[in-house]
């Protein structure tokens, strides 16, 4: 019987963030093996669930694990990763694949390329021509060193990512193929000079749309097994950070190569429609209060808990309040105020870093998602949550946990009713928009500050590859 062996190594670093990701990180958030893994992983919308169902009866469940974005993982955490993937695959042999899903802007202090780090242990291990099929979020930097040591790389086509389950059964099925000798991939990787600011990665609109209908064209060439198109992590400072353009073909490293010239190129020639001029936050709140396209979603960009950041920044918020506007809402990743407001009890007047109100409601903070959403989760915990309402009707959520705005069940399961509300402030940038547009009448994305701030020239690339456009206007793609 043919075996396939399903891994999961899952992190987008923020190198900005001084604070260290450790193993007990990803300990506490979802660490699985063997059938736990499946337990954990089957059915979900994710590319783990997805290579359970492409790969069928051959799945041999290894080792998987991701932790909500934050910085660099330590040294520490990332050989105990590692030792932990490394060991499970070794009681796990004889193996005829191996399919894992990778972030690919996953950054350590030892490997700032960890991802390729991780790929070329297990080429060491596994040996050249060994199927190694992996998968890899959109937001990826790609090193060539991962598409060296992998036999495949299959990244999300979506943003918001509601295609990840779909990449983790084309990796699977990819995978039986090669092991079956009907494909025999060859990769070529082209990395442009560029790079695409976060607010310009909405796919379903131009111009980041335009990218991903190459891609399609590419996906129907004769010979291609699959592409993919990773627009970038800005904020890990690695020399790999920006565009990349990827193709496999079977047999013909060739026709591979063209492939990705060709996406590449394309992309190059229209690079400066990737700019975008966000409002200030004095702006945005000034057009949401007398919008009459509400509520009015506001993007904290640069407080995006998804892109690394801490999700307790109260400039929009404090702005809302300055303006003395009314009926907003914003979810705080705030412990002590929660521990405050559950001392306090529910009904109790409270008076939270100048925020004075009633306990409305205190929650034990988890929350299930039945729809596809970013990130492929359906269950959550965004630990003990309190939510507190001011005289001015607006509606504060303290968490004790980090969560992104991925599922709007975050505040439908406090009871709260955002389609009365006039702003909803949303700590992201493109990937809450599958939550939160079914609700919204209008969504603005704001120039705020932050270690995920829109704006690739405020931060202090010390790694990154020269030139790169829009950094270096003047960049060359020869
Ligand atoms: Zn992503």
């Amino acid at each position: 019987m043919t075996r396939i062996g399903i891994a999961g190594l899952l992190h987008e670093s923020n190198t900005y963030l001084p604070v260290p990701t450790i193993y007990e990180h990803f300990a506490a958030t979802s660490m699985t093996t063997g059938a736990a893994l499946i337990e954990r992983w089957r059915g979900a919308r994710h590319e783990i669930g997805g290579f359970l169902e492409g790969a069928g009866a051959n799945a041999v469940p290894l080792f998987a694990t991701y932790a909500v974005p934050s910085g660099a993982l330590t040294a520490d955490c990332f050989e105990r990763l590692a030792a932990e993937l490394m060991r499970e695959l070794e009681a796990a042999l004889p193996l005829d694949g191996l399919v894992i899903a990778l972030h690919g802007a996953t950054v350590a202090d030892s490997f700032p390329d960890a991802d390729g780090e991780i790929l070329r242990r297990l080429r060491m291990r596994l040996g050249a021509g060994f199927p190694i099929v992996a998968t890899f979020d959109l937001h990826a930097n790609i090193s060539r060193r991962m598409a060296a040591e992998s036999t495949a790389l299959i990244g999300y086509r979506t943003n918001p990512h509601l295609d990840q389950w779909d990449r983790g059964v084309e990796a699977a099925s990819l995978a039986v193929r090669i092991i079956r000798g009907e494909a025999k991939p060859a990769q070529a990787l082209e990395m442009p000079p560029m790079l695409v600011p976060i607010a310009c990665q909405h796919t379903p609109v131009a111009p980041a749309r335009r990218l991903y209908d190459d891609l399609e064209e590419v996906l129907r060439w004769p010979g291609i097994l699959t592409a993919s198109v990773a627009m970038g992590f800005n904020y890990a400072d690695v020399e790999e950070m920006g565009a990349s353009f990827l193709a496999v073909a079977d047999h013909d490293s060739g026709l591979a190569r063209r492939a990705a010239r060709w996406m590449a190129r394309r992309a190059w020639d229209r690079r400066h429609e990737f700019a975008a001029a966000l409002p200030s936050p004095e702006q945005a709140v000034r057009d949401a209060a007398v919008s009459p396209l509400t509520p009015v979603v506001l993007m904290d960009v640069g407080d995006n808990v998804g892109g690394g950041s801490p999700g307790d920044s109260r400039v929009l918020f404090d702005e809302v309040l300055r303006q003395r506007v009314r009926n907003a809402l914003v979810v705080l990743y705030a412990p002590t105020a929660v521990a405050s407001c559950v001392a306090a009890g529910v009904r109790s007047e409270v008076t939270i870093e100048g925020i004075g109100g009633r306990v409305k409601t205190i929650s034990d903070g988890f929350y299930t998602e039945t729809e596809v959403r970013h990130g492929g989760w359906s269950t959550y915990d965004q630990g003990i949550t309190a939510v507190v309402e001011t005289p001015d009707e607006h509606t504060v959520v303290f968490t004790s946990r980090r969560m992104a705005p991925m599922s709007l069940q975050q505040i439908l399961s406090l009871g709260i009713r955002p389609e009365r509300k006039r702003i909803l402030i949303a700590k992201g940038v493109v990937a809450p928009r599958a939550a939160y547009e079914p609700v919204a009448g209008s969504i603005v994305l704001v120039d705020t500050p932050g270690v995920t701030s829109g704006n690739p020239a405020s931060f202090d690339y010390r790694h990154r590859r020269h030139p790169l456009y829009p950094l270096e206007p003047n960049a060359e793609y020869p």
